[in-house]
């Protein structure tokens, strides 16, 4: 018999060494893994201790045997409650509460005070050596308290309707598992230990017993799927996700929190589900917005809500929760998802582009508005460029460019014009007698007399000093004499006040005008030309009317 208990442990070892090396590891693989361990040590310290006949190493190696045993309740219990998904049981605080049993086994069976667990009696026949004293029920006391709870938690999980066929299938495996155990572990106490006489030959039912569980359990591992892979990976991912995750059942008890949650909600698996209690994490607002949120999630349970929170820790942060309700086949719900995504980068980038934005809006007014006073300032040195800055009317330069334009299109279609030069009589003698600024004033002065006489058409534009010309576009001989007889009698009637008491100061005028209303296409050859000659005759016409006497007008002969 003692080679049967050598090579139960011997597939213990294998059977650990499989399920070690296969991949996919889970917290549930590593829980079973340290089962295993605990399922090993009873084969092989019976084994040990049937390879000598020196009684203080039997005791040593059967002790040691036991105290495999007695770790195996509290193994199997942990592993249950791990395969339940109940492992928010075992909390820290709870841990201890919860190996009481265990320790108090373990202490008995490595103390054995005065052999009151057990002891070996080498003076009796072999058989009969093994003496179990009153201490050894407590490791059967703990265990079966052990196998029964986990017994409990089982049959409960099996009768619950809405687990999944995948979580059933585990259950079901726990649980053949766990009557193969006990009904080895039953047999063994019969054979072993009460009837050891009527067999009269120890047999390992114990050792035969773990090693069936653990082969069953390994290869429901393997064949079923037990813990499955997806599993796994679908933990790995909601764990290293970015967003926070609260998965909570029907009755508000929290099933998941995944890791980026944990540290900042301070919500563990197993607790129920408090909104206050989450709500007082924050600052008032925030509190209020989260309350909100459940609030109308109760009154709404099936639609998906959302609320963005702007937590006032320093810096300010953002953050988007969502609570959603997760609903079965038949549109049922059976628990709520919260999700909480930290959105303050996103927020930031959004503020920065608006700034960004209001910015660039800024500038663009600026920019229109700088636009607008260069326009502006365009058009005045335009204006500047063209006009005369004492009287107000085109300089000379603006008349002649204008003028040549003209003069080619007035050739071109034979359309009649007229040109005015006049110039003030004896203006040397206003200003000597009034000064400057008086000459000023009756330059302007009879600038705007004569422009009361013109038309809006005629160009009016100061040549140099005190001499003026005109422009008459559309203007026959008859019509610029009635127009220069106008402007001159204007002129001889204005008034200007001499600033000195109320004395008035009237001046004259001489003009030279010329009228063209027959054509020669050859002047559109050299336009300029033309027009010099033109203004030279005007001139020399009021060259004529400062001779005869001034104030007069002088048509010119050669027109
Ligand atoms: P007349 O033309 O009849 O022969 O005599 P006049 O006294 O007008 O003679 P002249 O044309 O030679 O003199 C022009 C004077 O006009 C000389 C100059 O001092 C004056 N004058 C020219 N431009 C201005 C001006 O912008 N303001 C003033 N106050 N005087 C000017
Ligand atoms: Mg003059
Ligand atoms: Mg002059």
């Amino acid at each position: 018999m003692i080679w049967l208990d050598f090579s139960m442990f011997l597939m213990l070892a294998v059977l650990f060494l499989y399920v070690f090396s296969s991949s996919t590891v889970t917290v549930l693989h590593r829980i079973y893994l340290l089962l295993h361990v605990v399922f090993i040590m009873w084969p092989l310290f019976q084994f040990a201790s049937q390879t000598t006949s020196e009684t203080s190493y039997r005791l040593l190696y059967l002790s040691a045997s036991y105290l495999g045993l007695s770790l195996l309740g509290i193994g199997w219990f942990v592993f249950i409650l791990f395969l339940t998904g109940q492992s928010y049981v075992i909390r820290k605080s709870r841990l201890f509460v919860l190996s009481i049993p265990a320790l108090i086994s373990v202490t008995v069976v490595c103390w054995n005070p005065n052999g009151m667990f057990l002891t070996i009696n080498d003076k009796l026949e072999p058989l009969k050596q093994l003496q179990h004293g009153p201490l050894f029920w407590i490791m059967i006391g703990q265990l079966l308290l052990y196998l029964s709870v986990s017994l409990v938690i089982l049959i409960y999980k099996m009768r619950r309707k809405d687990e999944s066929a995948r979580q059933r299938k585990m259950v079901r495996t726990a649980l053949i598992g766990l009557f193969m155990l006990a009904f080895f572990a039953f047999a063994d106490l019969f054979v072993n230990i009460y009837f050891i006489a009527h067999f009269a030959r120890y047999i390992p039912l114990i050792s035969v017993g773990l090693a069936s569980t653990a082969t069953y359990i390994v290869n429901a591992i393997s064949r079923n799927r037990v813990f499955d892979i997806i599993q796994i990976v679908q933990r790995d991912v909601v764990n290293t996700m970015s967003t926070g995750i609260l998965v909570m059942d029907e009755n508000d008890i929290i099933l998941e929190v995944n890791k980026v949650m944990k540290p900042i909600l301070r919500l563990r698996i197993g607790d129920f589900f408090q909104p206050a209690a989450l709500a007082a994490q924050f600052k008032d607002d925030t509190a209020k917005q989260l309350l909100a949120l459940f609030e109308a999630q109760r009154s709404r349970p099936m639609e998906r809500l959302e609320v963005e929170l702007n937590m006032e820790i320093n810096p300010i942060r953002h953050a988007v929760v969502q609570s959603a309700p997760i609903l079965d086949g038949k549109k049922r719900i059976i628990g709520r998802v919260l999700t909480f995504q930290d959105v303050t980068e996103l927020r930031m980038l959004v503020e920065e582009t608006n700034t960004q934005n209001e910015l660039l809006q800024q500038r663009n007014s600026e920019l229109l508005l700088m636009q607008d006073e260069l326009y502006q300032a365009n058009k005045k040195l335009e204006h500047m460029a063209i006009t005369d800055g004492l009287t107000g009317c085109y300089n000379r330069r603006y008349l002649l460019q204008q003028l040549e334009a003209e003069i080619v299109a007035n050739i071109r279609y034979g359309i009649p014009f007229s040109l005015f030069i006049f110039d003030l009589d004896h203006f040397k003698t206003i200003n000597d007698r009034f000064g400057h600024l008086t000459g000023d004033e009756v330059l302007c002065s009879t600038v705007d007399a004569v422009r009361s006489v013109l038309r809006l058409t005629d160009v009016l534009s100061r040549f140099g000093g005190e001499e003026f010309t005109v422009y008459l576009p559309h203007t026959n001989k008859e019509q610029a004499e009635l127009i220069a007889e106008q402007v001159k009698m204007t002129v001889e009637q204005n008034k200007v006040p001499s600033g000195v008491g109320e004395g008035t100061i009237s001046v004259t005028i001489s003009m030279g005008v010329i009228s063209i209303d027959r054509f020669d296409i050859s002047n559109l050859n050299d336009p300029k030309s033309y027009l010099r000659e033109l203004m030279a005759q005007a001139d020399a016409a009021l060259y004529e009317a400062k001779y005869n006497g001034r104030n007069r007008i002088v048509k010119s002969k050669l027109a």
